[in-house]
């Protein structure tokens, strides 16, 4: 999965350092939030964001914060664990 499509994203156009706020500044995670919010590649940078081999640790992505990625990993993680046992 390529990161092509991130340089015609709003993202491109503002200082990258924006997207990447202190997770405790929570204007600044709003701010990165609200750039994600008109993008149409949302769901294609959260899936790559989320990915194994192209994690995003940190910063916003896909419109979600690191931690909010984090719970939602584990949550699909818990969710693949169950389907599997079933
Ligand atoms: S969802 Fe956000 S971080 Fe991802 S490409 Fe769009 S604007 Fe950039």
């Amino acid at each position: 999965m390529s990161a092509d499509f991130r340089q015609f994203a709003p993202c491109a156009s503002v200082d990258p350092e924006a997207m990447f706020p202190n997770p405790k500044n929570q204007a600044g995670v709003v701010l990165a939030k609200r750039i994600c919010d008109p993008c149409e590649f949302r769901s294609q940078c959260l899936d790559l964001a989320l990915a194994p081999d192209t994690r995003s640790e940190f910063g916003v992505f896909g419109g979600l914060s690191e931690h909010e990625r984090r719970a939602l990993a584990r949550r699909r993680g818990r969710r693949t664990r169950h389907s599997m046992a079933a």
